[in-house]
């Protein structure tokens, strides 16, 4: 299978990356500095359009989790801030991916890179194997759950330096759900190959099923703190890139 691999797509969570800094750090950062962030920004275009955001779900979905409505008394501009943090905190505690919250934890997080106070985690034999893959010519891509101004962040900011430039292309779900065959033809068609001359790495089986339904090749990543994986034998799985071979 090694001679004909051109192009490799990876899995960021559980594959480049361990689950636990996503949930035990990046998550954790966005509640903590939700209030400060708004506190300082709550002027600025992309705070006020992801507000917008909120109060539109609030306003489609009646959830319980949003009811931004009830601060909203339109005369104490610190208390409908607070009661935004509110907001965000319950959309977090129940799982609700909103776009007006994804948008202000990009915002947070966009900070916490970029002066540092976050470091995004990377295993160590990472970016030598995706080094010696381009030294031969591969291209590499990411396809994560993550949005692609988060991947980009991420991987700008890691404990391997920037590793931004190792990267042609970046997927995310608005090509399409990870376990859906359809956004792995659609990505082999922007890589410009052939679906069998690209082999995909995640730590999800139902991921590589769909992926191997469009044609991809598939290898499995086991990494600390993955959930066990049943059904795997189908797919050779590595605890390391280094044990990945493209030829
Ligand atoms: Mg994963």
């Amino acid at each position: 299978m090694s001679d004909s691999i051109r192009g490799v797509l990876l899995d960021i969570e559980g594959t480049t990356s361990s689950i636990s800094f996503v949930y035990d750090v990046m998550f954790p950062f966005a509640r903590k500095h939700f209030a400060d962030y708004l506190e300082k920004h709550w002027d600025s275009d992309p705070v006020q359009d992801a507000v917008s955001m909120l109060v539109q779900d609030d306003k489609d979905w009646n959830a319980p989790e949003l009811l931004l409505a009830e601060f909203d008394d339109g005369h104490d501009p610190e208390l409908y801030r607070a009661g935004v943090v509110k907001c965000l905190l319950r959309l977090m505690d129940n799982d609700i991916k909103a776009t007006g919250l994804k948008k202000i934890q990009g915002l947070v997080w966009q900070e916490g890179f970029t002066s540092g106070e976050m470091v995004a985690h990377v295993y160590g034999d990472v970016r030598p194997a995706i080094e010696a893959w381009k030294a031969t010519g591969k291209d590499v891509r990411i396809y994560s759950s993550g949005s692609i101004h988060a991947q980009k962040l991420f991987f700008e900011h890691s404990v391997a330096g920037d590793m931004l430039p190792l990267f042609s292309g970046h997927y995310d779900t608005t090509t399409g759900p990870k376990k859906d065959a359809g956004s792995y033809r659609q990505i082999a068609e922007a890589f410009g190959l052939p679906a069998d001359e690209i082999l995909f790495v995640s730590d999800i089986v139902d991921e590589l099923d769909a992926a191997t339904e469009a044609g991809m090749r598939a290898v499995l990543s086991i990494r600390p703190g993955n959930k066990p994986v049943e059904n795997s034998d189908r797919y050779q799985a590595v605890n390391s890139f280094t044990d990945i071979k493209v030829g």
